[in-house]
């Protein structure tokens, strides 16, 4: 099976893997208990963090290690509905992954703002700046890039104008770290990433925060873990393997020749999927677009839900849209703010991985005309 949904998820790097084993064989114990093994374990811990931090331009302090993305999102989201005040609106872009939208809306209900976004994906960046000047907000949330469609956000840019008038930024960078260079994340407040998005084990992830603070108001109580900030007793061989796996992504961005090769292996793919499948439209139009993600609006065809499982069939893993949303008869918030409500079982989504050489494009592309013959004949 070739696989093409890593926006999903993706395989457990071998970097990671060994990390994880050595730790679990070297690193036992518990990191709060009083021996030496403890201690071990503890320096482990602070060493992956440190490392960490650093990828993300940071202090170690800063890094509050959570069980994902979604977990730090509430984390984030809970801390704020603790300590802004009750009237102030917060803004949050239509577009983000329901991580984001969901406790937003749960904290703060007819104070959340939805920022619209343009038919490419983006964020409206004027209706953004205005609303800035009509109604500052207490708050902002703006992902880096897109699950669903790759597109990138300008979040350096809504930075920027958060940071001048001091409103914090909270940028979900779940679908960034791993793919592109992200030593400047560290200068959003609050930065988001979950270790199976870059071939780190599942259920482990990071809130990057402004300080060390203890002020920051924890979801999960229980323990003084984290400096009091997230209790329960940290996930070692969890943490130590995810940072393994950045650490080889972080090195091979480190080479910009990488980058231009994915992307053009991205384009080729593109430009020879229109020509081939009349009608098929690329998402995202002119935005600059995630290396590894290529969302389609496919020709219609007499049954269109066949799409998956014929590609299924051939041997192919791709997505209709974001997973959380795949089985659902609703089209994702994503798409809806996109104006493809509508149009939305006619979208794929194919997600590469850093392991996928350009061959499986050719061969995905040889398949999908194939595909296209056979449902335009059934
Ligand atoms: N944010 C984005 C942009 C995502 O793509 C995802 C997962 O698809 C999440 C948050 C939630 O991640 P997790 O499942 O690791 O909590």
């Amino acid at each position: 099976m070739i696989y093409f949904d890593h926006n999903a998820t993706t395989p457990l790097h071998p970097a990671a893997r060994a990390a994880w084993l050595e730790v679990q064989d070297r690193f036992p114990a518990n990191p709060s208990s009083p021996h030496r093994l403890a201690s071990r374990a503890e320096h482990a811990l602070e060493e992956a963090r440190a490392q960490l931090a650093q990828i993300l331009g940071c202090e170690p302090s800063c890094v509050v290690l959570t069980s994902g993305a979604t977990e730090s999102a509430n984390l984030v989201l809970h801390h704020f509905s603790r300590v802004l005040e009750k009237d102030r609106n917060i803004l949050v872009s239509t577009i983000e992954h329901p991580a984001i939208l969901s406790p937003a809306a749960h904290y703060f209900g007819s104070q959340l703002r939805l920022a619209p976004t343009t038919s490419g994906g983006m964020i409206d960046v004027d209706w953004f700046e205005a609303a800035f000047q009509d109604q500052r907000p207490a708050l902002v949330a703006l992902m880096a890039a897109n699950n669903e469609t790759g597109v990138l956000q300008p979040w350096r840019r809504i930075l920027e104008t958060c940071q001048n008038v001091g409103v914090p930024l909270i940028v979900d960078a779940t679908q960034w770290v791993g793919k592109l260079p992200s030593g400047d994340l560290g200068k959003a407040d609050y930065v988001i990433g979950s270790a199976h998005k870059f071939g780190g084990p599942k259920g482990v992830g990071f809130l990057k925060c402004p300080s060390a603070v203890s002020s920051l108001q924890p979801l999960l109580l229980g323990g003084p873990q984290e400096n009091g900030r997230r209790g329960g007793t940290e996930n070692v061989a969890g943490v130590v393997s995810m940072v393994a796996a950045l650490r080889q992504h972080t090195s091979t961005l480190a080479d910009p020749n990488v980058l231009t090769e994915k992307i053009a292996t991205r384009s080729k793919f593109c430009t020879e999927l229109v020509q081939a499948l009349p009608g098929a439209t690329i998402l995202g139009g002119s935005n600059p677009v995630l290396w590894n993600t290529v969302s389609v609006l496919m020709p219609e065809v007499p049954c269109q839900a066949r799409w998956v499982v014929k590609l299924d069939r051939a041997g192919f893993a791709v997505s209709t849209g974001s997973a959380c949303s795949s089985g659902q008869e609703k089209p994702s918030s994503v798409l809806t703010a996109m104006g493809l409500g509508a149009q939305s079982s006619r979208i794929l989504r194919f997600s590469s991985g850093w392991e996928t050489p350009a061959s499986d494009w050719d061969l995905l592309l040889a398949a999908l005309k194939q595909v296209y013959q056979d449902l335009s004949q059934s």
